[in-house]
């Protein structure tokens, strides 16, 4: 590289900026999208193994801009997070699945819980209790109906206050999945410190699960703690038939992934619902 000296630190610093600027901008977009109807929550259906039923489903978030079109939550959660927006947003989220859920049963379809993703920044703002009892109070929907998606980062340092928050819940009736499970830094001494009710297997080890034998170690040893522990099992991103079959053999029976569907659009995922019934 020719001149790498002054030419490459401009070079660089017009970059930062650059991405500086892209990263204000999406802020500011974002703020806004709370209050033009630009997120919208779509549906991924987790389905029992052997006959395809309806056993529950994941709210995902999708923010459909009018200036920059889709934008993946990949790239908006954590600037959310990052700008403290994560609390508005997380409080709709939480809001809209309980509503939408109820609005499905109380239209005749199957009752199945709906499981909402929420990240360690609303955990660590102290308001997570009385966000779900708001919006189990304001829609109706009983809280069994309701489940929660963490991550393992909610237990990682300073705990007291999550561990609070998670009995709370817990005590209400709502449920307590653990996302990602395997991926994080975890101890596993936290375990028997959270209650929980369900571990999720990750899909970087599902992706993986009949070609590489640690992949397949990991799903395994998975589905035995949670049996130890008397905790349910989901796999997520199931994508082929020879993962549902392996799945099922080593006794995980509940999945997700685009096998059986992609996340889908509120009114797609009553459809489905509707041929279950
Ligand atoms: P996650 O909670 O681990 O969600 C699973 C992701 O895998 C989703 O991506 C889903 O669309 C995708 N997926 C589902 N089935 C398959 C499959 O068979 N193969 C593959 N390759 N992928 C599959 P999505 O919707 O883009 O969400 C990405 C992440 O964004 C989520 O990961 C979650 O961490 C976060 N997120 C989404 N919605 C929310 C939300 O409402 N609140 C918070 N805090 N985070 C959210
Ligand atoms: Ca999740
Ligand atoms: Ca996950
Ligand atoms: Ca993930």
């Amino acid at each position: 590289q020719k001149d790498a000296g002054r030419n490459g630190f401009r070079f660089f610093k017009g970059e930062m900026n650059a991405e500086a600027m892209r990263w204000l901008a999406l802020e500011t977009r974002l703020r806004r999208a709370i209050g033009q109807a630009e997120l919208a929550l779509h549906f991924q259906p987790q389905v029992a193994g052997e006959d395809g039923r309806v056993l529950g489903m994941e709210a995902l978030l999708r923010w459909h801009s009018s200036e920059l079109g889709r934008v993946s939550p990949a790239d908006f959660i954590p600037l959310a997070e990052d700008t403290g927006l994560i609390l508005p947003i997380g409080d709709w989220v939480i809001r809209q699945a309980c509503l939408q859920n109820k609005a499905w049963q109380d239209a005749g379809l199957p009752r199945v819980p709906v499981a909402v993703n929420v990240s360690a920044h609303q955990f660590k703002a102290g308001t997570v209790p009385q966000v779900v009892r708001n919006a189990l109070a304001e829609s109706g929907l009983e809280a069994r109906y309701l489940e929660i998606e963490l991550t393992e980062s909610v237990m990682m340092g300073d705990t007291t206050a999550a561990e609070a928050q998670l009995a709370e819940l817990r005590a209400m009736g709502v449920s307590l999945s653990l996302d990602d499970f395997g991926t994080g830094y975890s101890s596993l001494g936290y375990l028997s410190r959270f209650s929980l009710d369900k571990l999720k297997i990750d899909q970087a080890f599902v992706r993986n699960i009949t070609s590489d034998p640690r992949s397949a170690a990991i799903a395994q040893a998975t589905i035995a703690l949670a049996e130890g522990l008397s905790l349910r099992v989901v796999a997520e991103g199931v994508e082929t038939l020879a993962q549902r079959d392996y799945l099922g053999r080593i006794g995980c029976t509940t999945l997700q992934g685009y096998l059986y569907s992609q996340p889908l659009p509120a009114r797609e995922m009553e459809m489905l619902l509707q041929a279950g019934r």
